[in-house]
Formats: C-alpha cells, sequence, structure tokens
C-alpha cells in the first residue's frame, strides 16, 4: 500500500492510494517543526503498521542535483536531504513534490486541464508559487524552480502609472520587488496598510469588498492589477491552456474572476474561455498530486 502526504508548516495530511488512483485521505496531525525524530515518528505512525512506499507532497523547493531541500516554515528539514533521511529512518522507498508541482500535476492529469498540453497551475495563499506541467510530465527545470513565478524584482507599485501610493516592498528571498511580496495574502495585507493605513486580514479585506467597501475595493483594485500585470508575462511565455489556482485565496471565486479578467485584456493570444479560476483540487491537490507521482513512479518501475 502506498501512503500519500500533504505536509504543511501547521499539520500533516496523510492517507491510502487507491486502485482508482484517488486517495483516500485518512487524518491529519500536527506537523513536529523544530525535532527531525518527532517528525519521522508523526510519518511513521500515520503508516501504521503498513511498510509500503510513501509519497509526500511539501511546501518547498527540492534540487534533484544535490537531494536536499529548502523548506523555509519547517526548521527541522531544512537543508536535509529529506528523501535520503526519510527512507533511512522508516527504511522504505520515499517520493517528495513540491506542493505547487502536486497541485499542478493533479489538475493536468485529473483535474481543470485534463487532456490539455500546457497546465499551470498557481499557488495563491500564505506565498505565491506554481508548478508547470506540458503533455502530462512535470517540468521540474534547473534545483525544481520551474514555475516559481513568486520572485525576481519584475513589480511596478505604479503599474505603469495607474497606482498612487505604493512602495517596492522587501521579499524574505532577500530581493525587493517580488509577486510573492505584493500578491501573497501578506502582500494584499501590506497594500491595504499602504494605501489605508489599516492592519486588516487578508480575509477581512475581500470580505470588506464584497460589502463593496470604498477602501477594500481600492485595495482589491490594486493587488489584482499588479497580479495580473506579472501574470500575463507568464501566459505570453508558457501558452498555457488554463491556470487552476490553490492556496487560501482561491476560495474567493469573485478575486480570480477579477485577476481572470485583467489577465486576459493583457495578453497577446485571445482566451474566450476563463484562463485563471478555482482549480478542482484546490483543497486536496497535495494529496491527489502525491498520488499521481506515486502512480507514475511505480508503474514506470513495473515496466
Ligand atoms: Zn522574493
Amino acid at each position: 500500500m502506498t501512503t500519500c502526504f500533504d505536509i504543511g508548516g501547521s499539520f500533516i495530511r496523510h492517507g491510502t492510494l487507491q486502485d482508482d488512483g484517488s486517495v483516500a485521505e485518512s487524518g491529519r496531525v500536527p506537523t513536529p517543526g523544530n525535532d527531525w525524530q518527532a517528525f519521522v515518528d508523526a510519518i511513521d505512525s500515520c503508516t501504521g503498521t503498513d511498510r509500503g512506499p510513501i509519497s509526500i507532497s511539501l511546501a518547498g523547493a527540492f534540487d534533484d542535483r544535490t537531494g536536499f531541500a529548502d523548506v523555509a516554515n519547517i526548521p527541522c528539514l531544512h537543508k536535509r536531504s529529506v528523501k535520503t533521511d526519510l527512507e533511512a529512518a522508516l527504511k522504505r522507498p520515499v517520493l517528495i513534490t513540491n506542493d505547487a508541482n502536486a497541485f499542478a500535476l493533479a489538475e493536468a492529469i485529473d483535474g481543470s486541464g485534463r487532456g490539455k498540453p500546457v497546465v499551470f497551475g498557481i499557488i495563491l495563499g500564505t506565498g505565491v508559487g506554481g508548478g508547470l506541467v506540458v503533455n502530462g510530465h512535470l517540468v521540474k527545470g534547473v534545483g525544481g524552480i520551474a514555475g516559481e513565478w513568486g520572485h525576481g524584482p519584475v513589480v511596478d507599485p505604479t503599474a505603469g502609472g495607474q497606482l498612487k501610493g505604493l512602495e517596492h516592498y522587501p521579499c524574505g528571498c532577500g530581493q525587493t520587488g517580488c509577486i510573492d511580496a505584493v500578491c501573497s495574502a501578506r502582500g494584499m495585507e501590506k497594500i491595504h496598510l499602504t494605501l489605508h493605513g489599516k492592519s486588516l486580514s487578508s480575509k477581512d479585506i475581500t470580505s470588506a469588498w464584497h460589502r463593496g467597501d470604498v477602501e477594500a475595493t481600492h485595495t482589491i483594485e490594486a493587488y489584482a492589477t499588479l497580479l495580473s500585470r506579472a501574470l500575463s508575462v507568464l501566459v505570453n511565455t508558457l501558452g498555457p491552456d488554463v491556470i487552476p489556482v490553490s492556496g487560501g485565496l482561491s476560495g474567493d471565486e469573485a478575486l480570480l474572476s477579477l485577476i481572470d479578467r485583467k489577465t486576459r485584456t493583457l495578453v497577446l493570444a485571445h482566451y474566450a474561455d476563463p484562463l485563471v479560476f478555482k482549480g478542482q483540487f484546490a483543497e486536496n491537490g497535495g494529496l491527489h498530486g502525491a498520488g499521481i507521482v506515486a502512480r507514475t513512479a511505480f508503474s514506470e518501475a513495473r515496466t
């Protein structure tokens, strides 16, 4: 039996891969963030007596060249060769996939991008990330960075003169002007604070926008403008058939619709149908994607 995991900074969700390719979720436990042995024990306890392979979706970058992971929100995994160390500790095969890549695979193989050549799945939540699947194959890129459109000093806070009052924000990656710094949930909150001097959560801002609040509308317009300008470059570069969205902000379909409309006006190709929308696997892309990775790895091993 293959056990699949979706490991985030707060919780470890787990489930078992079924014969039909789906993953039946079994439950979740808190993520031991600072203690490697406690982390290993948590994974082990979730598999019960089963000693079959493990497939993990994890928020972080994994470099196939070095085997090392960059997992900022789970310190005990950071700069560790998670796959090698887990295999040694648990004595069974371990597969690891970046969470945005797992989501993109889930959409491309079994979700909104099924049968479509180019699927660019994006995450809008605590951070901004993405994964690229072309003709059913995940594109990893050098160092596993393909699809990570959240970083790079590209944001013009005036949006070509349309916006006033916004600043360049520093990003956790060390640069200034990253998409991640302005278009994550925290970024939306920073925009609101800068424009209106008020600290509100992203949820409160979007709720106020839905009620027609003038300040929140100003914030959301700025947010969607900056996001769509960056996304339009990706669309022109990749030519995606669909851009399904996951992450905490994906639950607001009106927000995604606004981003979609703005993006489609900025790109070279004509998209008659919505391009940016909530993914079918927005809630469980990590687990389902981990299942697809296992399905693929073990069917290839048999042939
Ligand atoms: Zn950055």
